[in-house]
């Protein structure tokens, strides 16, 4: 992808703050972190979104923000981390090349998660038969 800004960095056309690299895979600080040390984790093949992902690389990229999340205590004096994937505009996603965020997290940092919304038991069981429903059907062999 000419203009993904990921493969550029992948590619060596624009600098990045290693912190991993395999076969598959590369991780780096981002550029706009929410704490320092807040890690990209990518593929290094380019995919847009994770349902077009494989499920090999997704696996390695689950795998390589474990690795990445398990050090960031004694690396940085991380107490916790979080882990998002920003999966379409709607959702928040800029860069559309698939990445794992893996943002270290500090006791008071004052970052807030989402908020939760107000739903019905009745709605509740509706979306969940749907989602399975759905999950079913795709998945059947
Ligand atoms: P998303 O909103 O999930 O697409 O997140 C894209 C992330 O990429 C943002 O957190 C940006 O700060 C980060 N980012 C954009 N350009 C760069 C870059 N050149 N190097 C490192 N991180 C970047
Ligand atoms: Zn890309």
């Amino acid at each position: 992808m000419q203009d993904c800004i990921f493969c550029k960095i992948i590619k060596g056309e624009i600098p990045a703050d290693k912190v991993f690299e395999s076969k598959k895979i590369l991780a780096f600080l981002d550029i706009n972190p929410v704490n320092l040390g807040h890690t990209l984790v990518i593929s290094k093949t380019h995919f847009s979104s994770l349902e077009e992902t494989p499920d090999e690389i997704a696996s390695e990229m689950m795998k390589a923000a474990k690795k990445i999340g398990a050090v960031l205590g004694e690396a940085i004096g991380a107490d916790g981390f979080n882990l998002g994937l920003n999966n379409s505009k709607e959702a928040g996603q800029v860069v559309e090349h698939v990445h794992l965020h893996v943002m270290p997290r500090f006791s008071g940092d004052g970052l807030k998660l989402w908020p939760g919304k107000e739903t019905t038991a009745e709605e509740r069981k509706e979306a969940a038969k749907k989602i399975k429903s759905q999950i079913l059907d795709r998945h059947a062999q």
